[in-house]
């Protein structure tokens, strides 16, 4: 398989295979996002493409799903999509389900049909980044979409029959914005109704924008427990049908995964009782932490 650069997926696709159709991201703007800044955006060769669906054909059916790489693959033109799904459904026949990152910018260039007719060719889920359901924050985190568009892009992945996880980003909107960073976030998620919902805890990586703002004095990373705060909040003021939440992701304090609404009691009951102790041995230890 050829991989240029660093690799990045969620979770959740740890077994998945992994096909690169696009290098780096074609926004590479978030303040707090080091993963492609060393790459410029570009399409893979499409024969590079086939090549690698090809070779990992020749290893039989080792991957369930298929997860299309880089930061925004979905960004990609409808029919260079569709071309890339046909081949994983020819080739790699027992595919169940093939996810990619997506955005406002990436769901918002393309129609209901045409997400349609990508869901038809076997594309299961998007994950998107939404970080935050406050505009203000998405403005200063220079994001490139608003919270408006966000819930456009959840309306048009639901009709369109696509699974919709929603990553939100606890204390990215700093001290000053904590409250309303999370308060906005629990109000979008709920207008959004995504399947899942994870959250990753920011971290000042050297030489983005953010800690570039951060040096400047223009932001503070809330503590620990502001952030636990925050994913309180979040958990709290959000009214969910059915909706996964985790955070679990290696980034975060404290692990959490619940099925909505049925666990908010008990979830916003826990996090109130680490919130009142106080006490950073409940935590997961920083060097354990995945930045
Ligand atoms: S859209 Fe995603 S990959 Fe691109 S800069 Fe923002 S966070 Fe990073």
């Amino acid at each position: 398989m050829d991989y240029v650069g660093r690799i990045f997926r969620p979770p959740s696709e740890a077994n998945s295979l992994l096909v690169q159709v696009t290098v780096g991201c074609s926004h590479n703007r978030c303040a707090y996002c080091d993963m492609y800044r060393d790459k410029k955006f570009r399409p893979k060769p499409p024969e590079q493409i086939t090549k690698d669906i090809l070779e990992a054909a020749s290893a039989g059916a080792v991957n369930r799903r298929v997860f299309l790489c880089d930061g925004d693959a979905l960004i990609l033109p409808t029919r260079k999509l569709l071309a890339v799904l046909a081949q994983i459904r020819e080739h790699l026949p027992w595919i169940e389900r093939v996810g990619v990152y997506g955005d406002t910018r990436s769901v918002g260039r393309k129609s209901t049909e045409e997400l349609t007719a990508l869901r038809e060719a076997g594309l299961g889920i998007v994950y998107h980044g939404m970080e935050s359901g406050d505009d203000e924050v998405l403005l200063a985190i220079d994001k490139g979409g608003t919270r408006a568009e966000s819930i456009e892009t959840a309306a048009k992945l639901r009709e369109a029959g696509i699974i919709h996880s929603v990553m939100v980003l606890l204390g990215v909107g700093g001290v000053a914005r904590s409250q309303q960073h999370a308060t906005n976030t629990a109000s979008a998620l709920t207008a959004m109704q995504p399947q899942y919902v994870g959250t990753l805890t920011t971290t000042v990586v050297p030489a983005t924008p953010l800690a570039q703002a951060e040096a400047r004095g223009d932001f503070e990373l809330p503590g620990k427990f502001q952030m636990l705060q925050e994913l309180r909040t979040i958990v709290a003021e959000s009214n969910f049908t059915a909706t996964r939440f985790s955070a679990n992701h290696a980034s975060n304090y404290l692990p959490i995964r619940a099925e909505m609404p049925r666990d908010k009691e008990a979830v916003v009951l826990a996090l109130d009782e680490v919130i009142a102790r106080g006490d950073e041995r409940m935590l997961k230890p920083e060097a354990l932490r995945g930045l």
